[in-house]
């Protein structure tokens, strides 16, 4: 992993002052002009060449056909003009406190019981750059594992200008159930510390979502399955955890607050009950059934699949966990596919942190693709539909005037090689640039 955080280290991020003391924030030139090559714009269904950008302070002011756009004197320009230009992306299911869960370095039980906080904030901070550096200039965090409330930190240290970091959306701790999340399988008499708040009934579901939500939430995150297996007729199964009462407690609580609950599902009884508990988003949810796609559009819940972890790490065929992981994979395309095709609301996400943040993030594209996605839809998946789904509509994930200055440019065309998102040249983020090329005056 540490090699990693070198490779990670050695990538230019500028623009932020780095001081032990609180920083005088760079002041983003008044005007900015961005000459784009190609625009696609996370609204629109097709891209436009040669578009200009107007940015006045952190927020676009305008966007137009470069020749007819007026340009402010004294603006500054970006020359982007050989480069796609999209809206900053979004991943929407990321876990910055993890780091992979490579069985080498101990998997996910060493990160709890080894590394103090201190060091996982240190990683997390490195983690939150990363995600900046591939142009995701938002993330929804869902949840700490075993972090607490860091967080939270770490969205503060960013929106205070002390590090580096995308806009953050955090969910604190998550819930489960007793018996519904690691650390597992030590001796019954220890007591042993657990990735997620345990509750049991619909009191203590409550208390734990106004917890969560008094110390910082923007969301919360629930487990509603958790052990999966190859069942006796070849399906896979999962073990449910919380009821249908103890969810709409959280749901109810979060709802009254303005907030939004994520429920981590594969499907089956638990995928039901989040339903039916009126989760906001199902996160994974790599066997929906058909009743559960009906569902779904009907209430308009939002499916954030998180394809590519899945074929990852896999143990030997032959082996219950073996084949247990290329179960989930081969259920999980035709899933998507299924959803695709009902029009479920689908929002980009990748789970990274449940792979090692050395990885791209932007792996999860062709995956998208492959199970039924236009690179365009993918394209919305990560800009405009996940800002809609954080109540963000207009302000995030598009270029258009009012919506804030969250700029990126790729090499090549991502609507003929979707590919082309793994290589960003240039993040705008807040009016700020943190990579590629500064404005010339
Ligand atoms: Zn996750």
């Amino acid at each position: 992993m540490h090699r990693f955080v070198l490779a990670a280290l050695a990538l230019c991020v500028c623009a932020s002052p780095l001081s032990a003391q609180a920083p005088t924030p760079t002041p983003a030139p008044s005007t900015t002009v961005i000459h784009a090559g190609t625009l696609i714009d996370g609204t629109s269904g097709s891209p436009r060449r040669d578009q200009a950008i107007v940015i006045r302070g952190n927020r676009i002011a305008g966007v137009g056909d470069w020749t007819a756009t007026a340009k402010p004197s004294g603006a500054s320009v970006i020359d982007l003009s050989g480069a796609t230009v999209l809206p900053g992306m979004i991943d929407a299911h990321t876990h910055i406190f993890l780091q992979g869960e490579v069985p080498a370095e101990g998997g996910y039980d060493a990160q709890l019981l080894r590394d103090g906080l201190a060091l996982r904030a240190a990683r997390a901070t490195v983690s939150a750059r990363r995600a900046l550096e591939q142009g995701f200039t938002t993330i929804r965090d869902v949840e700490t594992e075993g972090a607490g409330y860091g967080d939270v930190g770490i969205k503060q240290a960013i929106e205070r200008g002390y590090i580096p970091g995308p806009r953050m959306f955090v969910s604190t701790r998550a819930i489960s159930t007793t018996g519904g999340y690691p650390l597992e399988g030590y001796a019954p008499e220890l007591d042993m510390p657990k990735g997620a708040q345990l509750i049991d009934g619909p009191v203590e579901a409550r208390k734990a979502a106004r917890e969560q939500l008094s110390n910082g939430a923007d969301w919360i995150k629930v487990y509603m399955t958790h052990r999966s297996w190859v069942g006796e007729h070849g399906e896979l199964v999962s073990q449910p955890t919380l009821t249908v009462e103890e969810l709409k407690a959280v749901v109810d609580e979060a709802h009254g607050w303005g907030r939004k609950v994520a429920c981590h599902a594969y499907g089956g009884i638990g995928l039901h009950r989040a339903l039916d508990g009126g989760c906001d988003s199902i996160e994974h949810g790599l066997d929906l059934d058909d009743a559960a796609v009906t569902q779904m559009v009907k209430q308009g819940t939002w499916l954030c699949p998180t394809m590519s972890v899945y074929y990852m790490d896999w143990p030997p065929e032959g082996t219950p966990e073996g084949d247990r992981d290329r179960k989930r994979a081969a259920v999980h395309g035709p899933s998507l596919q299924k959803a695709v095709k009902a029009g479920v609301k689908i929002a980009f996400g990748t789970d990274v942190g449940g792979f090692p943040w050395s990885q791209p993030i932007a792996q999860e594209f062709p995956r998208m693709v492959e199970f039924g996605m236009t690179p365009m839809a993918a394209i919305q998946a990560a800009t405009s539909r996940a800002a809609e789904m954080l109540g963000m509509a207009g302000q995030l994930g598009v270029i258009a005037p009012g919506a804030y200055a969250d700029v990126v440019a790729v090499r090549g065309n991502p609507l003929q090689d979707v590919k082309a998102l793994g290589d960003v040249t240039f993040v705008m983020k807040d009016g700020r640039v943190y990579r590629g090329a500064a404005a010339a005056p």
